[in-house]
Formats: C-alpha cells, structure tokens, sequence
C-alpha cells in the first residue's frame, strides 16, 4: 500500500501547524516547527511573505488534512467520494470518514503514539475487530464494533501498556470507550467535528473537489 516515506516534519513545516506525525518527540523542543517556524526549501522563508490564492488556500487545507491521516491524493478523493455520495454534508462526513479509519482509532485510543505507528500494528496484524483479524488500515469502523489488539507476546502486551501510561496528555474522544485494562475499544458513536482535534475548514476541501 503506497504511504509518503520522507521526511515528517517537512509536511508540519510546510502546513505551518504542528500535525504530530512524529508521536512523543511532537511534544518535545525537538519539534522542527518550533526551531524553524517557515516553509522548508531554499526559499521558505520568502514564501511566508507572499500573499495566497483562494485556490492556494484550497489546496493547503485539503493537503493539511490528507497528511493529518496520512493518506495519499488517490485515497483521499476516493473518500471524498464515497462522502459526496453520502446523505449528509460532505465536508463533515469527509473527517467523519478519515476519522473511523481503523489506524486512526488505534491512534485515538493512544495505543499508538503516531497515526504511522498504528497503521504498522494493523498491516501486522495484531488488530481485530469483533474477533476478525482485519489489517486493512483504511477499514471504516461503524458503531457497534469491537476492536482488539491481540498478541500472545507478553513484552509487547506490556508495551502498549506502557504506552497508554505514557500518553496521559492526549484526550481520547467521547465516540471511543476505552477499556481501562485490556486494549479493547467499544465504538460507541459517530465523530463529531469537534473530536478532530484540529482547526479544519472542510468546506474549504470541498470547494476544491467542486471545481
Ligand atoms: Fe511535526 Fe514537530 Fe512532530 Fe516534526 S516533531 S512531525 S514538526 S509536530
């Protein structure tokens, strides 16, 4: 499956927000954004200046966005499809969508501490959902669904354990009920905007794909 494998903080300097894409070390001084707060490339620091287009504008959400859940151009449009087919708004059913991504929830849950991370655990397939092996990181999960991490390895058991403990900073959304003990999570309702937990101008991405 085709996923973006350079460099992470590039894409946060290039949005110009902190996309956290890096896990732990996001948190840290260490964050690129925080020591050079402009666009990578020779001439970042010029473009800062320069005035955007509505069309630039567009562009840079949609991007900001697809690189939040990261997923690639061909997957995105695909999912902007099946949420323009969708009964509702679009651009809200959009993030509704990326947000039930099977790697995003084990993100969410904090079993993992990067969206890259969790989408490693499904692809090995240590993930479950109601007792199926699924390793399908774009699996939509609906409310209802069980999903598991499962491995008879007691140090990696521990891991995410410790992982968890490790996470206590990061909310995890009222539509996931977590257990307190085992690596289960119960879906227990649809994502709202504000479970996102980034300043996104959908509409914006929908004006794009209208044009
Ligand atoms: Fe982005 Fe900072 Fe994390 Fe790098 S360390 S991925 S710049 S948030």
């Amino acid at each position: 499956m085709a996923r973006y494998t350079g460099p992470s903080c590039r894409l946060c300097r290039r949005e110009g927000v902190k996309l956290f894409l890096k896990g732990t070390r996001c948190s840290t001084e260490k964050c690129a954004l925080s020591r050079r707060s402009f666009p990578p490339g020779q001439h970042g620091q010029n473009q800062m200046r320069k005035k955007t287009s509505n069309y630039g504008t567009q562009l840079r959400e949609k991007q900001k966005v697809k690189r939040i859940y990261g997923v690639l151009e061909k997957q995105f449009r695909h999912c902007f499809r099946i949420a323009e087919r969708a009964k509702g708004v679009t651009g809200l059913t959009l993030l509704q969508l990326l947000e039930r991504r099977l790697d995003n929830v084990i993100f969410r849950a904090n079993f993992a501490s990067s969206r890259s991370e969790a989408r490693e655990l499904v692809q090995h397939g240590f993930v479950y959902v109601n007792n199926r092996r699924v390793d399908i990181p774009s699996y939509t999960v609906k409310t209802g669904e069980e999903v598991a991490i499962k491995t008879k390895k007691e140090t990696f058991v521990k891991a995410i354990k410790d992982r968890r403990e490790s996470l206590t900073d990061r909310v995890i959304p009222k539509w996931l009920d977590v257990d307190k003990t085992d690596p289960k999570i119960k879906i227990v309702d649809i994502p709202k905007k504000e479970d996102v937990g980034f300043q996104i101008q959908e509409q914006l991405i929908v004006e794009l794909y209208s044009k």
